[in-house]
C-alpha cells in the first residue's frame, strides 16, 4: 500500500478516496478517527490519510493532480470597471474601490 493524500488541505482525505474509488482505485482511508485525540505524535501523523495498492499509485497520484488543479485555479485577473485597478481572479469585488466584479459572459 502507498500512501497518495493527507489533510487537511483544500480537499477532504474522504472526498479524495471517493473520487479514487469512483475512478475504479481501491482506496483506503486511516487515522480517520484519530484526528485530535492523540496529544503525543506530531500532527501531521495524526491526519486522516488516503493509501492505494502500489500498483494503482502512479494513477492516483496524476487523478490527484488533477484535482488540485481545477481547485487551486482562481480564474483570471480582471480590471475594475469603476476605477481600473487590475484584481487577482479570486476577489468577487474590487480591493480599491468596492465595485462588484462584472461577469465577463
Ligand atoms: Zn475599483
Amino acid at each position: 500500500m502507498k500512501k497518495v493524500y493527507a489533510a487537511p488541505d483544500s480537499l477532504s482525505a474522504g472526498h479524495v478516496r471517493n473520487l479514487l474509488q469512483q475512478a475504479g482505485i481501491d482506496a483506503r482511508l486511516r487515522n480517520q478517527y484519530l484526528t485530535g485525540g492523540v496529544g503525543d505524535l506530531p500532527v501531521n501523523e495524526c491526519w486522516p490519510e488516503v493509501w492505494v495498492d502500489d500498483s494503482d499509485e502512479l494513477r492516483a497520484l496524476s487523478l490527484l493532480a488533477e484535482l488540485k488543479a481545477q481547485t487551486a485555479r482562481p480564474g483570471p485577473d480582471w480590471v475594475c470597471p469603476q476605477c481600473g485597478e487590475v484584481n487577482e481572479g479570486q476577489f468577487s469585488e474590487c480591493w480599491r474601490c468596492g465595485a462588484q466584479r462584472k461577469s465577463l459572459e
